[in-house]
């Protein structure tokens, strides 16, 4: 468990531009003030949120230096809403897109994995590498449901057609739907892809007693879900880092966490688990067949 260090404008301006970094930086200064219905901006906003993004960029250098196969970067605010120029979805910068940004910049990766499990859509993240092959971005989340994009159809453009993924699923879903279709259809796909480094935006709102979304994905279910992540980085021999998104039931979001850091810090993945292919994750892997 390291501090992690602020973000350098460098960093930031990577995805975001100056005129968005410098509005949360002003906003910041003057004590803060609302940007829309949910995302609000504190006196301490700046401070947390250069940590949170320098914090996502710290944990990939220390898994491209080899400090560990896994690792975790735990920081609020989220940052999978947040788009080149705007926050949104109570994000201010987008943390996973400027680690994957920093693998790809600073350690001359040229193939990255953001899996993005967060209830809601990663927007933000889909939008930063919609023309970016060396992106694979794959998101899972409730539709219809908040920010309201993200359907299949949206497979990234450009040079970057195919290489977002998008898979919608119905509200009421829970542990056999989600373990399916990590298991069934983002595993394939990203050995497919043989990423050099594997990022998860991991939120934990797909949890049943998350308020702010309808699936009822259990605590067994996010650790099924964190070990199909373990074991494609394992089989792949590349690192693993999870960035935290969104979970706002604060014990569910406590101990999913906890649950997801034994998974990731066991001396070994766990077995495959014995799953049925659900319907939505067949349907799924057909059309991106
Ligand atoms: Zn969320």
């Amino acid at each position: 468990m390291t501090e992690s260090p602020p973000a350098g404008r460098d960093l930031l301006e990577a995805v975001h531009s100056p005129e968005h970094v410098d509005r949360i930086e002003r906003l910041a200064q003057r004590g803060g003030g609302s940007i829309d219905m949910e995302t609000i901006v504190s006196e301490g906003s700046w401070v947390a949120a250069c940590h949170a993004a320098g914090g996502a960029a710290a944990l990939v250098d220390a898994l491209m230096e080899g400090a560990a196969p896994t690792g975790a970067s735990l920081h609020r605010p989220p940052g999978h809403h947040a788009d080149a120029t705007r926050a949104m979805g109570f994000c201010l910068f987008n943390n996973v897109a400027i680690a994957a940004r920093h693998a790809l910049d600073a350690h001359g990766l040229d193939r990255v994995l953001v899996f993005d499990w967060d209830v809601h859509h990663g927007n933000g993240t889909n939008d930063v590498f919609a023309e970016a092959p060396e992106v694979l971005f794959c998101s899972m989340h409730e539709w219809p449901l908040y920010p309201g994009t993200g359907p299949a159809s949206d497979v990234g453009h450009g040079a970057g057609e195919g290489y977002t993924v998008n898979i919608p699923l119905q509200g009421q879903s829970g542990d056999p739907t989600w373990c399916s279709v990590v298991e069934h259809v983002v595993a394939p796909l990203a050995r497919e892809f043989a990423p050099q480094l594997v990022l998860v935006s991991a939120g934990f709102d797909a949890h049943a007693e998350e308020q702010l979304a309808t699936m009822i994905v259990s605590d067994a279910g996010f650790a099924t879900m964190a070990g199909t992540v373990r074991r494609l980085g394992a089989e792949l021999e590349v690192p693993v880092g999870v960035v935290l998104e969104g979970g706002y039931a604060l014990d569910a979001l406590a101990r999913c966490v906890v649950g997801t850091l034994e998974v990731l810090t066991a001396a070994e993945p766990p077995p495959p688990p014995d799953l049925a292919v659900h319907p939505l994750a067949a349907e799924a892997r057909e059309r991106l067949a």
